[in-house]
């Protein structure tokens, strides 16, 4: 189990990337699930895969 990020930092223009259908007071999910995240600025999709290192 772990906590998803509350943001991530988008690999294409830097912005702040949000989760999507996960809040915080959900809490951590299984290692292996993946959080959709939306770039604010560029509006990229970005699916994190949860319990393993990001994408650089
Ligand atoms: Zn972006």
């Amino acid at each position: 189990m772990a906590m998803p990020d509350q943001e991530i930092t988008c690999v294409d223009c830097g912005g702040n990337c949000y989760p999507l259908g996960w809040y915080p007071e959900d809490g951590p999910v299984e290692d292996g699930t993946v959080i959709p995240y939306r770039c604010r600025d560029c509006l990229d999709r970005w699916d994190i895969v949860i319990g393993e290192p990001e994408p650089q």
